[in-house]
């Protein structure tokens, strides 16, 4: 593997992509009584919203009702379009963890409203990313558990098996669309327990048994 593809912690590129997957935990789209998708639901956040090192989340002005959306992240190690499923886990080999921060007010009334919600998940700061971990370092890395502590107390806890699209059919779809390229991450859906944060809480992300998001909101 070339070294490029080991480069912990993330390197955040200029005009790399975010994409971001709805409603791909079958509890969570039921918690935020969604139906479950026939397809992928996807949008994306701009790189001005990403965090890294476990720098503080600072609370916007603009809401509040901020919530945590903990999710599996992937980075794409190559650029690709039309992507065949099964050569869709030759396009990523890192995996970590990000926090999809939803300010959830603004987005309730983009969606009353029918207009496009980006100020609901796109603003500063809305992705708290952590490094990256070779998946072939993981146990298993076609059942990944990973879990949100609040404040020492797990609220959202599942595992890579429960997503309703996996990684490769998000991959392939995406690439329909819009071509993907090396260094993109795709977060890839919370799971149940979304919830509101507050000024001073803590945040801890596992992936298996290793801590790698550790901040607090400010
Ligand atoms: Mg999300």
């Amino acid at each position: 593997m070339p070294a490029v593809l080991l480069n912990i912690p993330l390197n955040i590129k200029h005009n790399m992509k975010i994409f971001c997957i709805g409603r791909n935990y079958a509890e969570h789209a039921r918690e935020l009584n969604h139906p479950l998708p026939a397809a992928p639901v996807f949008f994306m956040k701009p790189d001005t919203s990403i965090v890294i090192r476990n720098r503080p989340f600072f609370y916007p002005e603009f809401s509040n009702d901020i919530q945590h959306e903990l999710e599996l992240v992937i980075k794409l190690c190559k650029n690709g379009k039309h992507i065949q499923e099964k050569f869709a886990h030759t396009y990523y080999h890192e995996i970590g963890l990000g926090i999809d921060f939803t300010a959830r007010d603004l987005q309730q009334s983009c969606k009353k409203n029918g207009l496009p919600w980006e100020i609901a998940k796109g603003f500063d700061q809305s992705a708290p990313v952590s490094k990256m971990i070779p998946l072939k370092d993981l146990e298993n890395p076609k059942a990944i558990p990973f879990h949100l502590d609040l404040n020492g107390k797990t609220v959202q806890e599942s595992n890579s098996t429960e997503m309703i699209f996996s990684i490769d059919k998000i991959i392939t779809y995406i690439s329909k669309f819009i071509t993907v390229k090396m260094g993109d991450l795709i977060f890839t859906g919370t799971p149940a327990g979304v919830g509101q944060v507050k000024i001073g809480d803590h945040l801890e992300g596992y992936l298996g048994q290793k801590k790698l998001l550790d901040f607090y909101v400010k």
